[in-house]
C-alpha cells in the first residue's frame, strides 16, 4: 500500500476529474492521499473533500508564498480545524526565497506560528523550502522539541543540508517526479537519504514523473517516482514500500 503524502487535489484541473483520479490511484495501490492546504480557504476546502472521500486526509496551514495575503486571523481559524479527525498535519508551511512573493519576515513569522501549532496539537509539520533550507533548519533547531515531527517535502538541498535535516530524529524527507528527469543531478542525495527517513509524494499537479512530463501530475503517477528511487538505491520495490509504510505511521500518527 502506498501513501501519497503531498497532492494538491483542489486545483481545478484535478478537482474536475477527482473521481477518476482517485479510482486510478486506488488501482495503482495508493491507499491514502494527504492533501496540503496553502491558506485558510483551501484548508476549509480540503476538510470537506476529506469528509466525502475516505482516501483523502488533510494538512492544514498557510504556504510561505501565500503568507502575504493571509493574516493572523487565518492562523486562528486554521487552528480551529486541526482537531478534525482527518487533519493529520500542519502545512504546508516553510520558506520560499525563490519566488519571494511574501516578505521574509512574514514567512518566518508564519513558519514559527505553524511550528507552535504542530507542537500544541502533536501533529507533524510539512515544510516547503526553496533556496531556504539553511533558514528552515535554523528555525526548526530553535523550536525543536522531542515531540516535534516533520517532513521536508520535495527536497532539493545539498548533501550537507540533508545531513542537517536528518539530525532531527523525527524528521523525514521526500522527493518528487523531477528525480526521473534526464537533467536531475542529485542522485547522491537520494543515495545518502536512508529509506528509513523517506516518504513518498507526488506534489500533484506539479512535477509529473517521466513518462508523464508535460502533463498534470496525479497520485497514480507516484509509482514511477518510487521505481526510480528503488533503481537508484538498488532496493526491492516491495521492501522499500514496507519501510516507507512504517515511516508514514510513525510520522502521521492520526492517519
Ligand atoms: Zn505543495
Amino acid at each position: 500500500m502506498i501513501t501519497d503524502t503531498h497532492a494538491h487535489l483542489y486545483y481545478p484541473e484535478l478537482l474536475q476529474n477527482l473521481d477518476e483520479i482517485l479510482y486510478r490511484a486506488e488501482d495503482k495501490g495508493i491507499e491514502k492521499i494527504i492533501v496540503p492546504a496553502v491558506d485558510l480557504e483551501t484548508s476549509r476546502q480540503i476538510i470537506s473533500l476529506s469528509e466525502k472521500h475516505d482516501m483523502i486526509y488533510c494538512a492544514l496551514g498557510v504556504h510561505p508564498c501565500d503568507a502575504a495575503k493571509n493574516d493572523l486571523n487565518s492562523i486562528d481559524e486554521i487552528e480551529k480545524l486541526l482537531s478534525h479527525e482527518k487533519a493529520v498535519a500542519v502545512g504546508e508551511t516553510g520558506l520560499d526565497y525563490y519566488w519571494d512573493i511574501s516578505s521574509k519576515d512574514k514567512q518566518l513569522e508564519f513558519f514559527r506560528l505553524q511550528i507552535e501549532l504542530a507542537k500544541a496539537y502533536e501533529l507533524p509539520v510539512i515544510i516547503h523550502t526553496r533556496n531556504s533550507v539553511d533558514d528552515a533548519v535554523r528555525i526548526i533547531r530553535e523550536n525543536y522539541s522531542e515531540k516535534l515531527k516533520g517532513q521536508f517535502h520535495c527536497f532539493s538541498g545539498t548533501k550537507d543540508q540533508l545531513s542537517e535535516v536528518l539530525n532531527f530524529e523525527s524528521f523525514y524527507v521526500s522527493f518528487c517526479g523531477n528525480i526521473t528527469y534526464k537533467n536531475y543531478s542529485d542522485i547522491e542525495i537520494i543515495l545518502d537519504c536512508p529509506a528509513e527517513r523517506m516518504l513518498t509524494e507526488t506534489d500533484s499537479p506539479f512535477l509529473p514523473p517521466v513518462p508523464f512530463r508535460g502533463k498534470k501530475n496525479e497520485p497514480s503517477y507516484i509509482v514511477h517516482t518510487i521505481e526510480k528511487i528503488c533503481m537508484i538505491k538498488k532496493t526491492d520495490y516491495i521492501s522499500f514500500l514496507d519501510t516507507i509504510n512504517s515511516n508514514v505511521h510513525r510520522i502521521f500518527s492520526k492517519l
